[in-house]
């Protein structure tokens, strides 16, 4: 069939932001190329943004508006769920006070929609209660980088990795969870002579490409990069310089490194002194050095202390502030920076201003007419714990699913069931709409226009490449029509603020808002997006931080202890549990569950090293219970060196044998971010099934 036209968007699964050309016809998406010269994926594309985009033509899909009556879901018109929705807000609103609402935004919607959620939320139900799935993945990231340099987004570019020295790479399975990033990666080693160091205890694709794979002990972070930096001012590679025009607290942090020796060190994690000695000159030494981590440093409950053990090795050396340096957390859902700039967050009005902060209220109260206390919010897990308690007792959910991505799953099912009143906005039923007392069917970023924002700052457009089936519509305009409900019905003056005519507009107010999108419209926009900071309307965007202050003036060290994680394998608990993301899939599952691409991995596996299995007696592609202190699930297994011994692996897309039942939520005390990465739990041989 020929394309009738070609519709040029940015994929809608990760945080890399591929451009995506989609060839149409007749209404229907034929086709998914890239051009060439897109400049963050020159023509490359994986197999999520090649074939992954079918999930809106699923069956499945929810295309009217559903009301839960006697424990079923009916159809309904907008009208009678929206005014449903208004009305139990406004009365738990009346009834219990702000506090009793919350809102989960969603790091797969456009910055429109994630910042007029929050606008609702703050300005006309006056609560904080807002967050999203960035409290799940880089909480730990963000805080620790607020600490010691005062902004918490990547410093660089991803494809600037070609014109550094050395990389360091940890906590990340680059070639599935970030693809493309992973082969501008390979291209840097193999075309261009970077040294790779891999730090992660799976030995994950990139270990291929490394001259060092450091495979330490889940949890064990602080003490491994901690004796980096004890090598590094050891043998004097710091850069002295650096630290003197733009670091403070450095004597008091160096005196803590003094427990940090590599033999020590060695005893925690379980690489070799030799080896941290080598990767410490390697990293030190290069001209341009470069660290790129994902979710295995921060999913901890010392998430916060790990991050900023790397943080110092930047701090120590120099390596940040110049093209082919940096530090770099990557972002894992498309939209989770921008939902992240747009306010999705108990802390942080949009562009990370303090919720607590008296004139920050003041200035978005003036914009908004009306604005929350000057308190923080709840996270996540605390909206979660308190719906549980009873205190928050109505809830609106914007594309996430907690009932697959919080952590002891089983908890979190008894606290959202206790909600008196749950909203659910989405594509699919999925497990937690499932609860909802009314579902809304929105329109997927392939059927609306607006702007997300990728790992490296990148803001770009998705354009509607077909029309919204049947009732959808696009989250953005449903927010606009219930706020205006809600306004009426809780009787306060209808404002004008919500009559947006486009997204447009609605990025337009959040730029005159936040300080980093100041110069950003959409006109400005074609053809490749711009990097923020863009503070001015001619300004070129910025493709690196930090060239000569920190946002908060000088780098901060920050002396650290080593601290275990909270469970340890023990008789009834042998193993780690580490959980993380396949290729194929995404996240909870929701969408590319519903595509095609499913039938490539079909099935959820958990990996076990060949030692241990031959240990237990178990072969590959037997049935097997995995258990915790907080559930079990039977999986088939998998034998592979890719998993350490006494270290297992499950993803976490499959509802079937969801690893988050599994999972510990014992949250890191700072960021309140889940412990994902360590859990103990015991594996045993399903007798019953092993022929299945
Ligand atoms: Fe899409 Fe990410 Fe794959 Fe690029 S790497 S095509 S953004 S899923």
């Amino acid at each position: 069939m020929m394309t009738e036209r070609i519709v040029s968007t940015t994929c809608p699964f990760c945080g890399v932001g591929c451009k995506l050309d989609l060839h149409v016809k007749a209404g229907q998406i034929l086709k998914a190329t890239s051009p060439y010269d897109a400049v963050v994926n020159h023509g490359n594309l994986c197999v999520k943004g090649r074939f992954g985009w079918d999930f809106i033509y699923n069956s499945q899909r929810v295309t009217s508006p559903m009301i839960k009556r006697g424990g079923r879901f009916e159809p309904a018109s907008w009208d009678e769920a929206l005014d449903l929705i208004a009305d139990r807000f406004a009365e738990t609103y009346r009834q219990h006070g702000p506090d009793a609402l919350a809102a989960f935004c969603c790091a797969k919607a456009t910055n429109e929609d994630n910042y007029l959620l929050q606008k609702l939320f703050r300005a006309v139900l006056r609560t904080n209660n807002i967050d999203h799935c960035t409290r799940l993945c880089h909480a730990g990231s963000v805080v620790a980088l607020q600490m010691a340099i005062g902004s918490s987004a990547m410093s660089n570019t991803a494809s600037e990795c070609v014109k550094s020295d050395v990389m360091i790479v940890t906590g990340s399975n680059t070639a599935e969870s970030h693809p493309i990033i992973a082969l501008q990666m390979k291209e840097a080693v193999r075309r261009h002579g970077v040294r790779l160091i891999v730090a992660d205890p799976r030995r994950v694709e990139m270990v291929d490409f490394a001259d060092l794979w450091l495979c330490q002990r889940p949890g064990t972070d602080v003490a491994l990069f901690s004796a980096m930096a004890h090598v590094i001012v050891r043998e004097n590679l710091i850069n002295r310089d650096f630290i003197e025009k733009r670091t403070e607290n450095f004597e008091t942090y160096v005196k803590t490194l003094e427990e940090f020796t590599p033999a020590c060190a060695e005893l925690i994690c379980g690489v070799p002194a030799e080896d941290i000695v080598r990767a410490a000159r390697l990293y030190a030494t290069a001209r341009r050095g470069v660290i790129y981590w994902a979710l295995g440093i921060p999913e901890h409950t010392h998430g916060t202390e790990n991050a900023m053990s790397l943080i110092h090795l930047a701090l120590l050396t120099g390596h940040i502030g110049r093209e082919g340096t940096g530090l770099n957390p990557l972002r894992g859902q498309n939209n989770v920076q921008g939902a992240s700039d747009a306010g999705a967050m108990p802390w942080h009005y949009p562009g990370y201003q303090p919720a607590d902060d008296p004139a920050v209220v003041e200035k978005f109260a003036r914009q908004w007419g009306a604005a929350p206390a000057a308190h923080r919010g709840l996270t996540t897990t605390e909206i979660v714990s308190a719906a549980g308690a009873g205190r928050v007792k109505a809830m609106f959910i914007m594309g996430e699913n907690p009932l697959m991505s919080e952590p002891n799953l089983h908890h979190t099912a008894q606290c959202l069931q206790k909600l008196e009143f749950l909203v659910v906005q989405d594509l699919f039923i999925n497990e937690t709409a499932e609860l909802a007392d009314v579902f809304l069917p929105a329109a997927s970023l392939l059927e609306k226009e607006g702007t997300i924002t990728n790992t490296d700052r990148r803001v770009q457009r998705v354009r509607t490449v077909v029309e919204p089936p049947a009732q959808t519509r696009p989250d953005w305009t449903i927010v606009c029509d219930l706020a205006k409900r809600i306004e009426t019905k809780l009787g306060v003056a209808r404002s004008a603020h919500w009559d947006f005519q486009s997204p447009a507009e609605v990025l337009n107010e959040m730029a005159s808002l936040v300080p980093a999108y100041a110069g950003i419209t959409y006109d400005r926009l074609e053809p490749e997006g711009l990097q923020w900071p863009v503070p001015t309307t001619n300004h070129p965007g910025t493709p690196i931080l930090f060239t000569d202050t920190f946002p908060r003036g000088r780098g901060k060290f920050h002396p650290l202890v080593y601290k275990p994680s909270v469970e340890s394998p023990d008789a009834q608990f042998p193993f780690i549990l580490t959980t993380g993301r396949v290729l194929y899939h995404w996240h909870g599952g929701t969408i590319t569950r519903h595509s095609q691409i499913d039938h490539a991995a079909p099935e959820p596996l958990v990996e076990i090293n060949p030692s241990d299995a031959s240990h237990l007696h178990i072969e590959d592609g037997q049935w097997v219970r995995v258990s915790s202190r907080r559930g079990a699930i039977e999986l088939r297994v998998r034998v592979t060196d890719k998993s350490s011994r006494g270290v297992v692996f499950i993803p976490f897309h499959y509802a079937e044998a969801a690893a988050n039942l599994l999972t510990n939520d014992a949250v890191d005390p700072v960021a309140f971010i889940p412990e994902y990465k360590v859990s103990a739990v015991n594996i045993e041989i399903v007798t019953e099934r092993s022929e299945a």
